[in-house]
């Protein structure tokens, strides 16, 4: 077991070194592909045996080999947590179709996370593929298609297979999606019109979402977000001055309750419905 850890583990840090790419590129509209990586300060390539996930940045200690410009420890840091958040997805879900989707769902969401924290983009390649793929990934792994299913029973219409499963796709982002929309509308109104509120990027990361997640783990995701975004973003202003100015980041929340809610969600919905007497 612990050899599959470590394998995961390895493919991890290997994953993460190309979202640093995306991370570092995608905002600016620059290619991922081409040019080869090069120091961001003296722009020599970065040779291929100093461009080994993690430990390059430990064997170098921190520093460019040609002109010893500090190495950001965000690179070191985004590998390592991509092989953490794929070796909690392989715990979770084991060696299976589920874990190719949460796995990818996670990574996708790792990128976004940090290119709305560094520079408040949400790239629209990241999330329209992301879109296209839950749609797709939805056909063969069964998504939630409740309340959508108890919505149709009324007309006696039962879903069944793909088309259940893609339908709680569409619907967990149309809500997703639309809700958002909605919240971030009374966010603008309520928050003197400031155009951060509304990033239409949010929209298109939870209409990513709501094709992966499906209605109920989507709605989650929103709950979560918003409530961890707000309890972090009052404590952090009660404790410094300079936080009343700052333009919280709302993708980044949303972002991590995601990668919470598709794997442990279902866990923490059901123990809330047993908790509160009711049965799904
Ligand atoms: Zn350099």
């Amino acid at each position: 077991m612990i050899v599959f850890y470590l394998v995961i583990a390895l493919f991890g840090l290997v994953f993460g070194s190309f979202l640093n790419v995306c991370i570092a590129r995608l905002p600016s509209g620059e290619s991922i592909v081409l040019p080869r990586s090069h120091c961001p300060r003296c722009n020599h390539a970065i040779r291929w045996y100093d461009n080994i996930p993690l430990f390059s940045y430990l064997l170098l200690g921190a520093k460019c080999r040609d002109c010893h410009a500090r190495i950001s420890p965000i690179y070191p840091f985004i590998e390592a947590l991509t092989a953490v958040i794929l070796c909690l997805t392989f715990y979770v879900y084991g060696l299976g179709p589920e874990f190719v989707k949460f796995a990818l769902f996670g990574m996708l969401l790792i990128v976004l996370i940090f290119t709305d924290l560094f520079d408040r983009r949400i790239p629209h390649p990241v999330t329209i593929f992301g879109i296209s793929l839950g749609l797709i990934l939805s056909l063969f792994i069964p998504v939630d298609v409740q309340p959508l299913a108890w919505v149709l029973r009324h007309w006696d219409v039962y879903l069944d297979g793909s088309l259940a499963s893609i339908l709680g796709a569409v619907a967990g982002a149309v809500v997703g999606g639309g809700l958002f929309y909605a919240v971030g509308e009374i966010f603008y109104h309520a928050g003197g019109k400031q155009k951060e509120y509304l990033g239409f990027g949010d929209v298109m990361l939870m209409l990513m979402v709501g094709t992966f997640l499906g209605v109920p783990l989507t709605l989650l995701t929103i709950l979560l977000g918003s409530l961890g975004g707000s309890i972090i973003a009052i404590a952090a202003t009660a404790l410094s001055r300079r936080f009343r100015a700052y333009a919280w980041p709302y993708g980044t929340f949303l972002g991590i309750a995601a990668i919470y809610t598709g794997l442990n969600g279902e866990r923490l919905l059901d123990w809330y419905l047993r908790i509160s007497g009711m049965t799904r």
